[in-house]
Protein backbone atom coordinates (compact mmCIF):
# COMPACT_ATOMS: atom_id res chain seq x y z
CA UNK A 1 0.00 0.00 0.00
CA UNK A 2 1.39 3.34 -1.19
CA UNK A 3 1.22 5.95 1.48
CA UNK A 4 -0.34 9.37 0.24
CA UNK A 5 2.37 12.26 0.18
CA UNK A 6 1.58 14.42 3.12
CA UNK A 7 0.94 17.89 1.98
CA UNK A 8 4.62 20.53 1.97
CA UNK A 9 3.09 22.63 5.35
CA UNK A 10 3.90 26.12 4.47
CA UNK A 11 1.61 27.61 7.00
CA UNK A 12 3.72 27.86 10.19
CA UNK A 13 2.32 31.29 11.08
CA UNK A 14 -1.34 29.36 11.43
CA UNK A 15 0.75 26.68 13.85
CA UNK A 16 3.76 24.61 14.05
CA UNK A 17 4.75 21.46 14.63
CA UNK A 18 5.70 20.31 18.44
CA UNK A 19 9.82 19.98 18.03
CA UNK A 20 11.04 16.69 18.74
CA UNK A 21 13.12 17.83 21.79
CA UNK A 22 9.87 19.42 23.14
CA UNK A 23 8.08 16.13 23.22
CA UNK A 24 10.82 14.48 24.55
CA UNK A 25 10.81 16.99 27.64
CA UNK A 26 7.59 17.14 28.35
CA UNK A 27 7.24 13.01 28.27
CA UNK A 28 7.17 12.04 31.94
CA UNK A 29 5.19 14.96 32.78
CA UNK A 30 2.13 13.75 31.27
CA UNK A 31 2.65 10.60 32.98
CA UNK A 32 5.41 10.03 35.80
CA UNK A 33 5.80 13.77 37.17
CA UNK A 34 2.20 14.43 37.45
CA UNK A 35 1.46 16.87 40.17
CA UNK A 36 -0.27 19.74 40.92
CA UNK A 37 1.96 22.79 41.12
CA UNK A 38 0.00 24.12 43.94
CA UNK A 39 -0.05 21.10 46.11
CA UNK A 40 2.42 22.34 48.78
CA UNK A 41 2.64 19.11 51.10
CA UNK A 42 4.09 16.19 49.18
CA UNK A 43 7.15 15.67 46.64
CA UNK A 44 4.64 15.31 43.99
CA UNK A 45 3.86 18.40 43.94
CA UNK A 46 7.23 19.76 44.51
CA UNK A 47 8.74 18.26 41.44
CA UNK A 48 5.98 20.02 39.27
CA UNK A 49 6.62 23.06 40.87
CA UNK A 50 10.09 22.82 40.35
CA UNK A 51 9.47 21.91 36.46
CA UNK A 52 7.44 24.96 35.86
CA UNK A 53 9.76 27.32 37.85
CA UNK A 54 12.71 25.97 35.31
CA UNK A 55 10.50 26.26 32.48
CA UNK A 56 9.27 29.88 33.46
CA UNK A 57 13.05 31.03 33.76
CA UNK A 58 13.69 29.82 29.92
CA UNK A 59 10.23 31.99 28.79
CA UNK A 60 11.92 34.23 30.39
CA UNK A 61 14.92 34.50 29.79
CA UNK A 62 13.93 34.24 25.39
CA UNK A 63 12.48 37.94 26.02
CA UNK A 64 15.06 39.14 29.09
CA UNK A 65 12.35 39.35 31.57
CA UNK A 66 12.65 38.13 35.23
CA UNK A 67 10.65 35.40 36.50
CA UNK A 68 7.99 37.07 38.02
CA UNK A 69 6.83 39.03 35.37
CA UNK A 70 5.57 35.77 33.66
CA UNK A 71 1.84 34.80 33.33
CA UNK A 72 0.67 31.56 32.36
CA UNK A 73 -2.45 31.44 29.98
CA UNK A 74 -4.00 28.67 27.92
CA UNK A 75 -2.89 30.46 24.67
CA UNK A 76 -2.28 33.99 23.36
CA UNK A 77 -6.14 35.14 22.73
CA UNK A 78 -6.22 35.04 26.52
CA UNK A 79 -2.97 36.94 27.70
CA UNK A 80 -4.40 39.28 24.76
CA UNK A 81 -7.61 39.85 26.21
CA UNK A 82 -6.52 39.77 29.95
CA UNK A 83 -3.96 42.80 28.58
CA UNK A 84 -6.74 45.04 27.48
CA UNK A 85 -9.25 44.35 29.64
CA UNK A 86 -7.00 43.85 33.18
CA UNK A 87 -6.30 47.47 33.13
CA UNK A 88 -9.27 48.63 31.41
CA UNK A 89 -11.68 47.13 34.10
CA UNK A 90 -9.85 48.59 36.65
CA UNK A 91 -10.11 52.04 35.16
CA UNK A 92 -11.95 55.13 36.88
CA UNK A 93 -11.44 57.80 34.16
CA UNK A 94 -14.41 58.39 32.24
CA UNK A 95 -13.85 56.20 29.03
CA UNK A 96 -10.58 56.34 27.92
CA UNK A 97 -8.94 55.59 24.59
CA UNK A 98 -7.10 52.92 23.34
CA UNK A 99 -4.99 53.29 20.21
CA UNK A 100 -4.19 50.68 18.42
CA UNK A 101 -3.80 49.74 14.67
CA UNK A 102 -6.46 48.76 11.79
CA UNK A 103 -3.84 45.28 10.98
CA UNK A 104 -3.64 43.95 14.80
CA UNK A 105 -5.18 40.29 15.09
CA UNK A 106 -8.91 39.47 15.54
CA UNK A 107 -7.69 39.00 19.70
CA UNK A 108 -6.96 42.49 19.96
CA UNK A 109 -9.82 44.16 17.60
CA UNK A 110 -12.91 41.98 19.05
CA UNK A 111 -11.47 42.71 22.51
CA UNK A 112 -11.16 46.41 22.09
CA UNK A 113 -14.82 46.34 20.39
CA UNK A 114 -16.48 44.40 23.32
CA UNK A 115 -14.48 47.30 25.66
CA UNK A 116 -16.22 49.79 23.29
CA UNK A 117 -19.82 47.77 23.46
CA UNK A 118 -19.53 48.05 27.39
CA UNK A 119 -18.70 51.22 27.75
CA UNK A 120 -15.27 50.69 29.13
CA UNK A 121 -13.30 52.65 26.69
CA UNK A 122 -13.32 54.06 22.92
CA UNK A 123 -10.28 52.94 20.46
CA UNK A 124 -8.74 54.77 17.76
CA UNK A 125 -7.60 52.42 15.09
CA UNK A 126 -4.54 54.20 12.63
CA UNK A 127 -4.46 53.47 9.54
CA UNK A 128 -1.41 51.44 7.51
CA UNK A 129 0.78 52.53 4.01
CA UNK A 130 0.13 49.99 1.33
CA UNK A 131 3.60 48.66 2.84
CA UNK A 132 1.75 47.85 5.96
CA UNK A 133 3.88 50.39 8.09
CA UNK A 134 2.25 52.52 10.62
CA UNK A 135 3.11 56.28 11.12
CA UNK A 136 4.26 56.88 13.97
CA UNK A 137 3.74 60.87 14.02
CA UNK A 138 0.00 60.00 13.43
CA UNK A 139 0.56 57.65 16.39
CA UNK A 140 1.46 60.43 17.98
CA UNK A 141 -1.30 62.85 17.36
CA UNK A 142 -3.61 60.44 18.63
CA UNK A 143 -2.19 59.20 22.06
CA UNK A 144 -3.39 61.89 24.83
CA UNK A 145 -1.97 62.45 28.24
CA UNK A 146 -4.67 61.89 30.81
CA UNK A 147 -7.29 59.95 28.00
CA UNK A 148 -4.88 57.52 26.28
CA UNK A 149 -5.29 54.31 28.70
CA UNK A 150 -3.14 52.18 26.68
CA UNK A 151 -1.22 51.91 22.95
CA UNK A 152 -1.66 47.75 21.38
CA UNK A 153 0.92 47.71 19.00
CA UNK A 154 1.43 44.25 17.57
CA UNK A 155 5.19 43.32 16.96
CA UNK A 156 4.90 41.82 13.86
CA UNK A 157 1.40 40.53 11.60
CA UNK A 158 0.37 37.56 10.98
CA UNK A 159 -0.74 38.17 7.25
CA UNK A 160 2.03 40.23 6.13
CA UNK A 161 4.59 39.36 8.22
CA UNK A 162 5.50 43.48 8.59
CA UNK A 163 7.52 44.40 11.68
CA UNK A 164 6.18 47.39 13.72
CA UNK A 165 8.76 49.96 15.44
CA UNK A 166 7.43 48.86 19.30
CA UNK A 167 10.14 51.23 20.64
CA UNK A 168 8.68 54.45 19.56
CA UNK A 169 5.32 53.42 20.06
CA UNK A 170 6.22 52.41 23.74
CA UNK A 171 8.25 56.08 24.46
CA UNK A 172 5.19 57.94 22.95
CA UNK A 173 2.43 56.08 24.99
CA UNK A 174 5.41 56.70 28.02
CA UNK A 175 5.62 59.90 27.36
CA UNK A 176 1.55 60.25 27.40
CA UNK A 177 1.45 58.22 30.66
CA UNK A 178 -0.23 55.70 29.02
CA UNK A 179 0.56 52.01 29.37
CA UNK A 180 2.10 50.05 26.18
CA UNK A 181 0.93 46.69 25.07
CA UNK A 182 2.29 44.17 22.20
CA UNK A 183 0.98 40.82 20.61
CA UNK A 184 4.14 39.38 20.11
CA UNK A 185 2.73 36.02 18.94
CA UNK A 186 4.49 36.08 15.71
CA UNK A 187 7.47 37.41 16.58
CA UNK A 188 8.83 35.94 19.93
CA UNK A 189 11.48 33.18 18.70
CA UNK A 190 11.98 34.51 15.46
CA UNK A 191 13.44 37.47 15.83
CA UNK A 192 15.12 39.05 19.25
CA UNK A 193 12.59 40.33 21.91
CA UNK A 194 13.90 42.31 24.69
CA UNK A 195 11.49 43.76 26.80
CA UNK A 196 13.55 46.36 28.61
CA UNK A 197 15.15 47.87 26.27
CA UNK A 198 11.69 47.81 24.04
CA UNK A 199 10.21 49.53 27.14
CA UNK A 200 7.11 47.13 26.98
CA UNK A 201 5.09 47.16 29.45
CA UNK A 202 2.80 43.90 28.56
CA UNK A 203 3.04 41.51 25.97
CA UNK A 204 1.41 38.70 24.67
CA UNK A 205 2.71 34.87 23.40
CA UNK A 206 2.03 31.45 22.19
CA UNK A 207 3.79 28.38 22.74
CA UNK A 208 2.13 26.46 19.51
CA UNK A 209 3.70 29.62 17.34
CA UNK A 210 7.15 28.32 18.47
CA UNK A 211 7.60 24.72 17.96
CA UNK A 212 5.54 24.16 21.21
CA UNK A 213 2.65 22.60 22.11
CA UNK A 214 -1.02 23.49 22.08
CA UNK A 215 -3.19 24.98 25.02
CA UNK A 216 -0.18 27.20 26.85
CA UNK A 217 0.53 31.38 26.13
CA UNK A 218 1.69 33.85 28.32
CA UNK A 219 1.48 37.32 29.01
CA UNK A 220 5.02 39.24 30.29
CA UNK A 221 3.50 41.45 33.03
CA UNK A 222 6.40 44.62 33.45
CA UNK A 223 7.18 44.26 37.02
CA UNK A 224 9.72 46.20 39.13
CA UNK A 225 8.98 49.76 41.47
CA UNK A 226 5.69 49.79 39.26
CA UNK A 227 3.87 47.06 38.89
CA UNK A 228 1.60 47.02 36.74
CA UNK A 229 -1.86 45.80 38.37
CA UNK A 230 -4.61 43.69 36.58
CA UNK A 231 -8.23 43.17 36.74
CA UNK A 232 -8.00 39.05 36.76
CA UNK A 233 -10.17 37.61 33.96
CA UNK A 234 -10.28 34.01 36.00
CA UNK A 235 -10.62 34.67 39.27
CA UNK A 236 -10.17 31.22 41.87
CA UNK A 237 -7.52 30.04 43.82
CA UNK A 238 -5.46 32.75 43.49
CA UNK A 239 -2.47 31.33 41.22
CA UNK A 240 0.03 33.19 39.08
CA UNK A 241 -0.08 35.83 41.88
CA UNK A 242 -3.94 36.31 41.32
CA UNK A 243 -3.95 37.84 38.11
CA UNK A 244 -4.62 34.04 36.45
CA UNK A 245 -6.11 31.54 38.69
CA UNK A 246 -6.42 27.85 37.83
CA UNK A 247 -4.26 24.87 38.38
CA UNK A 248 -1.07 25.11 35.87
CA UNK A 249 -0.46 23.37 32.86
CA UNK A 250 2.45 21.73 33.45
CA UNK A 251 3.44 19.45 30.30
CA UNK A 252 2.10 22.60 28.18
CA UNK A 253 4.08 24.83 30.12
CA UNK A 254 7.41 22.38 30.30
CA UNK A 255 7.16 22.13 26.32
CA UNK A 256 6.82 25.98 26.10
CA UNK A 257 9.97 26.85 28.13
CA UNK A 258 12.02 23.95 26.32
CA UNK A 259 10.61 25.53 23.18
CA UNK A 260 11.84 28.94 24.22
CA UNK A 261 15.39 27.50 24.77
CA UNK A 262 15.48 26.23 21.48
CA UNK A 263 14.40 29.32 19.94
CA UNK A 264 16.73 31.62 22.03
CA UNK A 265 19.72 29.24 21.00
CA UNK A 266 18.80 28.72 17.20
CA UNK A 267 16.74 31.51 15.91
CA UNK A 268 18.97 33.62 14.21
CA UNK A 269 20.58 30.52 11.93
CA UNK A 270 17.34 29.72 11.50
CA UNK A 271 16.28 33.19 10.92
CA UNK A 272 18.90 33.54 7.93
CA UNK A 273 18.36 30.00 6.54
CA UNK A 274 14.52 30.51 6.66
CA UNK A 275 14.88 34.27 4.83
CA UNK A 276 17.04 32.67 2.20
CA UNK A 277 14.33 29.87 1.14
CA UNK A 278 11.77 32.92 1.28
CA UNK A 279 13.30 34.89 -0.72
CA UNK A 280 14.23 31.90 -3.19
CA UNK A 281 10.40 31.26 -3.39
CA UNK A 282 9.45 34.86 -4.12
CA UNK A 283 12.23 35.17 -6.99
CA UNK A 284 11.04 31.85 -8.04
CA UNK A 285 7.70 33.06 -8.95
CA UNK A 286 8.18 36.46 -9.44
CA UNK A 287 10.47 35.94 -11.98
CA UNK A 288 7.59 33.46 -13.77
CA UNK A 289 5.32 34.69 -13.17
CA UNK A 290 3.93 38.64 -14.56
CA UNK A 291 1.00 39.89 -12.58
CA UNK A 292 2.21 38.50 -9.07
CA UNK A 293 2.95 41.09 -5.91
CA UNK A 294 4.46 41.19 -2.50
CA UNK A 295 1.91 42.38 -0.53
CA UNK A 296 3.77 44.16 2.45
CA UNK A 297 6.73 44.84 0.08
CA UNK A 298 9.21 47.07 1.21
CA UNK A 299 8.81 46.91 4.98
CA UNK A 300 10.90 45.12 7.53
CA UNK A 301 9.14 41.60 8.07
CA UNK A 302 9.30 38.19 9.74
CA UNK A 303 11.84 35.84 8.37
CA UNK A 304 9.38 32.96 7.17
CA UNK A 305 6.69 35.13 5.48
CA UNK A 306 5.55 36.82 2.20
CA UNK A 307 2.04 37.32 0.98
CA UNK A 308 1.31 37.25 -2.71
CA UNK A 309 -1.15 38.42 -4.50
CA UNK A 310 -1.81 36.69 -7.73
CA UNK A 311 -4.14 39.66 -9.57
CA UNK A 312 -7.15 38.53 -11.33
CA UNK A 313 -7.17 34.63 -9.41
CA UNK A 314 -9.58 33.48 -6.56
CA UNK A 315 -6.64 32.31 -4.19
CA UNK A 316 -9.38 30.02 -2.83
CA UNK A 317 -9.38 28.41 -6.48
CA UNK A 318 -5.81 27.94 -7.14
CA UNK A 319 -5.29 26.61 -3.46
CA UNK A 320 -7.84 23.92 -4.58
CA UNK A 321 -5.91 22.91 -7.21
CA UNK A 322 -2.85 22.48 -5.57
CA UNK A 323 -3.58 20.23 -2.87
CA UNK A 324 -0.49 18.52 -1.82
CA UNK A 325 0.54 22.18 -0.73
CA UNK A 326 -0.59 23.63 2.63
CA UNK A 327 -1.09 27.43 2.73
CA UNK A 328 -3.71 29.25 3.92
CA UNK A 329 -5.84 32.58 2.08
CA UNK A 330 -6.06 34.21 5.82
CA UNK A 331 -5.32 33.86 9.35
CA UNK A 332 -6.05 30.61 10.60
CA UNK A 333 -7.94 32.48 13.49
CA UNK A 334 -10.18 34.56 11.35
CA UNK A 335 -11.38 31.99 8.65
CA UNK A 336 -14.52 31.89 10.26
CA UNK A 337 -15.44 35.16 9.41
CA UNK A 338 -16.44 36.00 5.92
CA UNK A 339 -14.83 39.08 3.65
CA UNK A 340 -11.86 40.14 2.65
CA UNK A 341 -9.14 40.18 5.05
CA UNK A 342 -8.66 43.32 7.10
CA UNK A 343 -5.44 43.35 6.59
CA UNK A 344 -5.01 43.14 3.11
CA UNK A 345 -7.75 45.77 3.01
CA UNK A 346 -5.82 47.71 5.21
CA UNK A 347 -3.25 48.55 2.72
CA UNK A 348 -5.26 49.58 0.26
CA UNK A 349 -5.86 46.27 -1.69
CA UNK A 350 -9.31 46.14 -3.55
CA UNK A 351 -11.73 42.89 -2.81
CA UNK A 352 -10.43 41.00 -5.75
CA UNK A 353 -6.65 41.31 -4.96
CA UNK A 354 -7.64 40.36 -1.43
CA UNK A 355 -9.09 37.50 -2.47
CA UNK A 356 -6.11 36.78 -4.80
CA UNK A 357 -3.98 36.91 -1.80
CA UNK A 358 -2.07 33.82 -0.63
CA UNK A 359 -0.21 33.71 2.58
CA UNK A 360 3.02 31.19 2.77
CA UNK A 361 4.55 30.87 6.50
CA UNK A 362 8.08 28.74 6.49
CA UNK A 363 9.55 27.38 9.49
CA UNK A 364 12.50 25.32 11.13
CA UNK A 365 10.96 22.28 9.14
CA UNK A 366 11.03 24.01 5.03
CA UNK A 367 13.23 22.32 3.23
CA UNK A 368 15.11 23.90 -0.21
CA UNK A 369 12.89 20.56 -2.00
CA UNK A 370 9.79 21.78 -0.40
CA UNK A 371 10.33 25.23 -2.21
CA UNK A 372 11.43 24.19 -5.03
CA UNK A 373 8.38 21.74 -4.69
CA UNK A 374 6.07 24.60 -4.11
CA UNK A 375 7.36 27.42 -6.34
CA UNK A 376 6.47 24.68 -9.01
CA UNK A 377 2.89 24.34 -8.17
CA UNK A 378 2.40 27.66 -7.93
CA UNK A 379 3.64 28.41 -11.34
CA UNK A 380 1.55 25.91 -12.91
CA UNK A 381 -1.86 26.07 -11.36
CA UNK A 382 -1.64 29.96 -11.87
CA UNK A 383 -0.92 29.25 -15.60
CA UNK A 384 -3.73 26.78 -15.70
CA UNK A 385 -5.74 28.59 -14.35
CA UNK A 386 -5.41 31.75 -16.77
CA UNK A 387 -5.67 29.79 -19.55
CA UNK A 388 -8.43 28.42 -18.37
CA UNK A 389 -10.02 31.74 -17.08
N1 LIG B 1 -2.04 37.26 17.68
C1 LIG B 1 -1.47 36.96 16.51
C2 LIG B 1 -0.66 38.00 15.78
C3 LIG B 1 -1.62 35.68 15.96
O1 LIG B 1 -1.07 35.38 14.80
C4 LIG B 1 -2.41 34.74 16.66
C5 LIG B 1 -2.67 33.39 16.09
O2 LIG B 1 -2.67 33.20 14.90
C6 LIG B 1 -2.96 35.10 17.89
C7 LIG B 1 -2.76 36.38 18.36
C8 LIG B 1 -3.78 34.14 18.69
O3 LIG B 1 -2.92 33.14 19.20
P1 LIG B 1 -3.48 31.85 19.97
O4 LIG B 1 -3.79 30.88 18.91
O5 LIG B 1 -2.33 31.39 20.82
O6 LIG B 1 -4.63 32.28 20.77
Amino acid sequence: MTVPRRPVYLDYAATTPIDLRVRRKMGPYLSDVFGNPGSRDHRYGWDAAEAVEEARYRIADLISATTNEIVFTSCATESINLALKGPALRESKDTPTIVTTAVEHEAVLETCRQLERQGHVSTEYLPVDPSGNIDTEQMRGRVCSNVTLLVSLMLANNEIGTIYPIREAAKLAHDAGALFFTDATQAAGKIPIDVRAEAIDLMAFSSHKLYGPKGIGALYVRGGEETIELAPLINGGGQERGQRSGTLNVPGIVGFGEACRIAGEEMADEAARITRLRDQLERRILTSLPGVSINGEGSDRLPGMTNLCCHGLDARTLIRDMHDVAVSTRSACSSSTSGPSHVLKALGLSDDDAYGSIRFSLGRFTTEQDIDFVADKVISAVQKLRQRG
